[in-house]
């Protein structure tokens, strides 16, 4: 079993270590500030108790406010929390925008309840967490299996035990609660940018570059759409049940009409395939938008692509990017390629306190500039220093951090 706060760390040491960076870095943010946990007990359509452990990880508030998304899964764990919680520190320094690190998550398989009890738990995860979040302590938002929805009920929650309306408590909420135009899109729409980018510096063109796609969520989806419409070719996209494959670019629309329909890519326009067979069909271009460790020792060797953006948080095991790196694959680090979606959560924050409201041509002018300086920022650092994308984004990113804890404690 991997441990993946272990993982973490272990990477956050050895980048320290290469890049020569202060050790004492490490110590400051190779620990989390703390981590909450609560037992949240709801009431069942069927008038049973049923309790779900919660957590809340913030682990770094040098840069503003703890900032992370909360996962519903049954899969979630305290390690699992932790280390997405550095990644989100990592995550908004790197971007440069002014917040820390958090992360939440349930151990929940949410597809088992009803919409009813989706929304006592919800409600539950902020009675038991409000002591500890708020828009100037720590600010959820939409992670695995949670969305705009869950965030309205959250966020009406928040307001009834503050007594007054606070939309910036929490982000990813529905435009009609003070949500922001483009936050949908967001995350893929920024992992595009980030593609078009790597496409300039790699010297591939669209029309023969052709993608795969694991994971068919809100992430992976607007990926695979945007990506078709700038003209790449999305050969491969995936969700739990299978792959689905067209070798001439598939009709991501459709695929998006099919699972809506009937629960599944597999049931869009293209050859059906085992779900893992995502990963091994023949691309230029890998893009993991699914879960953690998605990439490790079983699936690597069979690797085709040359180039991998990694859309979901910890995609790759250290074990199986090792492996990658020393094939020259090269890697663009999710602090980077999934900052989207924190970018403009920011951004809906930022309206949500000023109460102006933004177009969304606005929204994504903002945004793709912000993603256009992070790549560049980490794909100079890495040429010029001899580091790969992951070290050089780490780099940049902790860089910033140091810069604002020396100010705090050495001056
Ligand atoms: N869950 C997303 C992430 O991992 C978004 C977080 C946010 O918007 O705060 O980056």
């Amino acid at each position: 079993m991997i441990d993946p706060w272990q993982e973490a760390q272990t990477h956050l040491k050895q980048v320290v270590k290469t890049a020569g960076l202060k050790t004492g870095l490490f110590n400051l943010i190779g620990q989390h500030d703390r981590i909450i946990t609560a037992k949240l007990v709801i009431k069942t359509d069927d008038g049973r108790l049923r309790s779900f452990t919660a957590y809340r990880s913030q682990h770094n508030n040098a840069l503003g406010p703890y900032k992370g998304g909360i996962r519903f899964h049954p899969q979630v764990t305290e390690s699992e929390v932790k280390a997405l919680s550095l990644w989100m520190t990592l995550k908004t320094s790197l971007v440069g925008i002014p917040y820390g690190g958090g992360k939440g998550g349930v151990v929940v398989d949410p597809k088992q309840l009803s919409t009813r009890e989706l929304e006592r738990l919800s409600r539950e995860y902020v009675r038991r967490f409000f002591f500890a979040i708020g828009p100037d302590v720590d600010i959820p938002a939409p992670d695995v299996n949670t969305n705009a929805q869950i965030m309205a009920w959250m966020v009406d929650e928040y307001a009834k035990l503050a007594g007054s309306s606070r939309p910036a408590a929490f982000t990813g909420k529905p435009v009609s609660l003070g949500g922001s135009l483009g936050r949908q899109q967001a995350t893929g729409r920024g992992g595009v940018v980030i593609l078009k980018e790597m496409a300039k510096a790699y010297n591939l063109k669209p029309k023969t570059t052709a993608l795969a796609v694991q994971g068919f969520g809100n992430v992976g989806y607007w990926f695979a759409l945007l990506a078709s419409k700038a003209g790449y070719k999305v050969v491969a996209v995936s969700d739990s049940q299978a792959t689905l494959y067209n070798s001439e670019g598939l009709d991501i629309e459709k695929v998006k009409q099919a699972k809506q329909a009937k629960g599944s890519v597999a049931f869009g326009p293209g050859q059906k395939l085992p779900t893992e067979a995502v990963l091994t069909v023949k691309a230029d271009v890998l893009v993991p938008a699914a879960l953690e460790n998605a990439i490790n020792k079983t699936n690597v060797d069979s690797l085709t692509a040359r180039y991998i953006i990694e859309m979901a948080n910890g995609p790759i095991t250290n074990q199986a990017e090792k492996i990658l790196l020393d094939k020259q694959v090269v890697i663009i680090p999710d602090i980077l390629a999934n900052a989207g979606g924190v970018t403009v959560s920011y951004f809906e924050w930022v309206q949500n306190r000023t109460g102006y409201y933004w177009e969304v041509e606005e929204v994504f002018a903002k945004l793709d500039k912000i993603m256009v300086k992070a790549f560049s920022q980490v794909h100079n650092l890495a040429s010029s220093q001899k580091l790969n994308h992951r070290q050089a984004a780490y780099v940049v990113s902790l860089n910033r951090i140091a810069r604002a804890e020396q100010a705090r404690f050495y001056s």
